[in-house]
């Protein structure tokens, strides 16, 4: 049995509104094992047609051709991936060499797609095959036309096919050139079966143990110079196709991506753009204020949650808008709130008046009357117990008082008479600078009576973060500098225990309140200012907190009132969130649309970017197909191109959308002391920009390398899809 038997071969190219055009009609051979056999005729009479479908780059219509014995209908795609790669060396009239690529890488190329190791001994031995000894590190298209030629020879040879098919090798060079590599083929078939399709009659004389000659798609004489010899042992039909190694894909990949710098450069920049707008959209379009607060409570160092009750009234119903005022805890409400949030332990601030919303009920110092201004007295009690200091993790300096007429008091305090001085009563003025100075002294309140004195045994350090309040404590209130620090300095020492007094427990009930307002109101409810609980458990924990802003009982009685009563979180971070509140969720809504559409914009352009490259190499596609890359080659190759791609864009948008992100923030808290949290770069944004790379990449390679890859490798590597 011979190598390869043509039998009654027909081919005829179909094209929608043309005439079918019958290339080849019946065309029979058998071609021995080697030697030279020319294909002869005149331009159009079906040589090159003949020669691809003998390559397997191109499909027949009628009759068979046999490989081994095999029928190559019956050949799967990876059986023709493996036959081209294997059994078939392709020369063309074009050499159709990777340009930019060394000789030796495209000579290697060959061997690299059957993932054979060892192949440097082989290209060098190719090359010097073919007269090239010493030329694999000169660049392709630095090469004269009949070098090109013998190194698309050497590529041909290097993987010792069974068959060199040469489709006018010579056509493009001078005859001088042409005569060298008509020499070179005829050596190579000594060992090789060398099919060579050419117009040049003279050359086939000269060259050609046969000659074969086509006329308008059919055999019209055959000299069969060579004996035809059986084939001895049967070789297997197919080498093993192994496939491109990840190595050498990635390497081409890359190659291909850094081709065109400059380009590459231009696309990067426009994709941070969008990119970065797309994560800088999205961290606003997941702005969350609970989660905003969380944050801030641990970069203000927050010492503790303070709870507040807030009263909104339904004024809907009586033809009004909504309107939110902050009230005081009574103890249904205080118990309730223990129910909602979980901390360690929950501690009062008792307010001064019974029957009074907050804001009117601070008491002032006597001792420091001279000085009197909106953020220094005392707005509240706090009843210590034993572990009160351990659990917050505060620092007592002094001793816990032991009678109704002790207190401590907290460093906020101490902090104003250092500022201010402390004037007794009757008395001159003194000069307090350690806590030392302080302690023993008295303090008076005026009630109704006269004067409620207090010796204070204690200064209570409760970690109030003076570096970002220095600039507002115990100043006047200025309305252009009262920003957002103002108000959260006065969320502190209006809700929190900066203005409190310490005092032993049962102070408020049994000795407060009847001394202020009467016996009779020994047995009032309570009135609790705000609920004090150490932080702790974790930012999960905090939003938690946070998110308090539950309805607690239902409408009161009253028709007319129509209250609701709710609890929130107060204190610098919620202030400081607040007061860019309203913006943020003005911002949330807009930048989701904004994402969405960056998103899609970047998309697209990444889209249009990938489809580019990986269409603009249909070139090298086709070349690498017909020297017998397999589709998921040329899939490996454009995944490792653009993968970098991705890669790179993905993690430089990152970096970019995080500090974008720092630098809103900045702006957006432009002038505080302290700057807050408001925007954060997170999991959410990261995924989101992945997903948009990492999907338009994808469809990007995938479409078009598929419309290619549905294409039969000599319609690719002609151009004409
Ligand atoms: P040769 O190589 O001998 O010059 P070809 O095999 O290239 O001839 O072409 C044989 C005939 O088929 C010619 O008439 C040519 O115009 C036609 N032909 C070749 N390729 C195509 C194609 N892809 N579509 C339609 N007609 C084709
Ligand atoms: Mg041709």
């Amino acid at each position: 049995m011979k190598y390869i038997s043509i039998h009654e071969l027909n081919k005829t190219y179909r094209a929608k509104g043309c005439a079918d055009v019958p290339a080849l009609k019946g065309v029979s051979f058998d071609l021995p094992e080697k030697g030279m056999v020319f294909i002869l005729g005149k331009s159009g009479c079906g040589k090159s047609t003949l020669l691809n479908v003998l390559g397997g780059l191109d499909s027949f219509d009628g009759g068979d051709v046999l490989v081994n014995g095999k029928s190559m209908k019956d050949f799967s795609a990876k059986e023709l991936d493996a036959y081209r790669n294997g059994s078939v060396g392709f020369v063309f009239q074009e050499n159709n060499l990777l340009d930019e690529y060394t000789v030796e890488r495209n000579v290697g190329l060959a061997i690299e797609l059957q993932s054979e190791k060892g192949g440097g001994d082989l290209v060098a031995a190719a090359l010097k095959n073919v007269d090239l000894d010493g030329f694999g590190d000169r660049k392709c298209n630095r090469l004269s036309g009949g070098q090109k030629q013998r190194v698309a020879i050497a590529r041909a040879i290097v993987k010792e096919p069974e068959m060199l098919l040469c489709d006018e090798p010579t056509g493009s060079l001078d005859s001088d050139t042409g005569e060298e590599i008509f020499n070179l083929l005829k050596k190579i078939s000594e060992s090789t079966l060398v099919v060579v399709v050419s117009h040049d009659r003279e050359s086939a004389d000269k060259f050609g143990d046969r000659v074969i000659e086509l006329k308008n798609g059919q055999v019209i004489s055959d000299s069969a110079h060579v004996e035809v010899k059986p084939a001895e042992s049967q070789p297997e039909a197919q080498k093993k196709h192994g496939g491109l190694p990840a190595k050498r894909a990635f390497g081409i990949g890359a190659g291909f991506l850094i081709a065109r710098p400059v380009r590459l450069a231009l696309c990067v920049i426009i994709c941070l753009i969008t990119f970065t707008c797309v994560g800088v959209s999205d961290s606003f379009a997941s702005y969350n204020r609970e989660k905003a607060i969380a944050d801030n409570l641990v970069k203000y160092e927050t010492p503790y949650y303070i709870f507040v009750q807030t009263s909104a009234r339904d004024l809907e119903k009586l033809g009004e808008s909504f309107s939110y005022t902050k009230s005081t805890f009574n103890e249904t409400g205080y118990e309730r709130l223990k129910t909602l949030v979980k901390c360690n332990r929950y501690d009062k601030v008792y307010n001064f008046s019974l029957n009074s919303t907050f804001g009117g009920s601070s008491y002032h110092i006597e001792e420091l009357r001279d000085n009197r201004n909106q953020t220094l007295f005392f707005h509240g009690v706090t009843e210590l117990d034993e572990n009160f200091v351990s659990d917050y993790g505060f620092t007592l300096y002094g001793e816990y008082p032991q009678s109704y007429d002790e207190i401590v008091i907290p460093d906020y305090m101490f902090e104003g008479f250092k500022t201010y001085g402390y004037k007794p009563k009757d008395g001159t003025l003194q000069a307090i600078s350690s806590y030392d100075d302080i302690i023993g002294k008295t303090l008076s309140h005026e009630n109704r009576d006269g004067y409620l004195t207090f010796k204070v045994v204690g200064v209570l350090d409760t970690n109030v973060n003076k570096k970002i309040y220095d600039r507002v404590m115990f100043k006047e209130y200025d309305a252009n500098k009262y920003d957002a620090i103002g108000m959260a300095n006065n969320a502190m020492t209006r809700y929190g225990l900066q203005s409190v007094m310490f005092t032993v427990k049962g102070f408020y009930r049994d000795y407060f309140v009847p001394d202020l307002m009467g016996e009779e109101y020994r047995e009032t409810d309570s009135c609790i200012a705000s609920v004090i609980s150490p932080i702790t458990g974790g930012k999960k924990a905090m939003v938690e907190a946070a998110r308090i802003h539950e309805r607690y009982h239902s409408e009161l009685p009253n028709e007319i009132d129509h209250r609701y009563n709710y609890f929130m979180l107060t204190g610098d971070a919620q202030e400081i969130v607040d007061y860019k509140d309203d913006t943020m969720e003005l911002c949330k809504t807009i930048f989701f649309y904004t994402a969405l559409g960056t998103s899609v914009v970047s998309a697209l352009f990444v889209l249009y970017y990938v489809s580019g490259v990986v269409t603009e190499k249909k070139r090298e596609i086709g070349i690498l197909r017909a020297i017998g890359a397999s589709k998921g080659d040329i899939f490996k190759i454009f995944a490792a191109q653009n993968g970098i791609f991705a890669a790179g864009l993905i993690a430089l948008a990152t970096v970019f959308s995080a500090v974008a992100d720092v630098i809103i923030n900045s702006h957006l808290t432009k002038g505080y002391v302290a700057k807050a949290l408001f925007l954060s770069f997170s999991i959410r944004q990261f995924a989101v920009l992945a997903a948009v790379a990492i999907l338009a990449v994808a469809v990007g390679i995938i479409i078009p390398v598929v419309k290619m890859l549905m294409a039969k490798p000599v319609d690719i590597i002609s151009g004409r899809k």
